[in-house]
């Protein structure tokens, strides 16, 4: 794992400095995942690329330096921890609708001495009633198809922000379906980026969708609304 990160990251052009951290939190992760599902990926090299390098290309396409970020359904923590791990001037708040995930996201940030990391425990689109408009990125992967998703995370977003959703290649139709929903919540979607995760040939999409102007105060509505009636 070590060589894999080590090579990844410089191709990147990021720091490595976070290496370390990255293998210890590997470890808690597998160990984890024994009695917990956590992710269907155990092997340590898919770990080093398909979760951490994959979570960590997104500091090579946009600036988190320093940035308020929230990392919405994160999970076991992606892309919200490797990005915290690399980048650790970024403060941020890891949030998912399973506490077990979050107890796990929360001893991760103990044994790792992490600081600035909020791990919240609730559902975005009720999480967004005290922090509209808050965070300078909000970030997102494999939670939620985009018109959907965009409900639940362009609220928190600050006006001039961005919402980072991350998604596969193939979603230009996904994205098509979500262009009403990103314009009514006062978000523009200002580039799409395609990359590829250093030592695979797998290729991943990034969407940068600016908040233009500040959310209608009437959403999000309520997920079952959402679900039923997507914007
Ligand atoms: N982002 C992680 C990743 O890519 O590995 C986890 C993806 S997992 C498939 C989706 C996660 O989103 C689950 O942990 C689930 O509990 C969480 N989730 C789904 N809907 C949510 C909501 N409305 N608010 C907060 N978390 C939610």
């Amino acid at each position: 794992m070590e060589q894999i990160l080590q090579a990844g990251l410089t191709e990147l052009g990021l720091p490595t400095a976070g290496i370390p951290a990255l293998i210890r939190y590997s470890e808690l992760l597998v160990e984890k995942n024994k009695v917990m599902n956590l992710t269907a990926i155990t092997e340590p090299a898919d770990i080093a690329t398909l979760h951490f390098l994959d979570s960590a290309a997104l500091l090579k396409l946009a600036d988190f330096k320093g940035k308020t970020v929230a990392d919405i359904g994160t999970g076991a923590g992606f892309p919200g921890m490797p990005l915290k791990i690399v980048e650790p001037s970024i403060r941020l708040t890891l949030l998912d609708s399973l506490n077990k995930r979050i107890d796990f996201l929360k001893e991760v940030c103990a044994d790792l001495a992490l600081t600035e990391v909020d791990c919240v425990h609730g559902r975005a689109e009720e999480f967004a009633a005290n922090h509209r408009e808050h965070f300078d990125i909000v970030t997102s992967r494999a939670v939620a198809n985009l018109q959907m998703l965009s409900e639940l995370c362009l609220p928190l977003v600050k006006e001039g922000g961005y919402f980072l959703s991350m998604k596969s290649v193939d979603s230009e139709q996904e994205l098509n379906d979500a262009k009403t929903a990103i314009k009514t919540l006062g978000g523009q979607v200002e580039k799409v980026v395609d990359y590829t995760i250093p030592g695979t040939e797998v290729s991943h999409r990034l969407i940068f969708i600016k908040k233009m102007k500040k959310t209608d105060k009437k959403y999000p509505r309520t997920f079952a609304k959402i679900k039923k009636n997507p914007l």
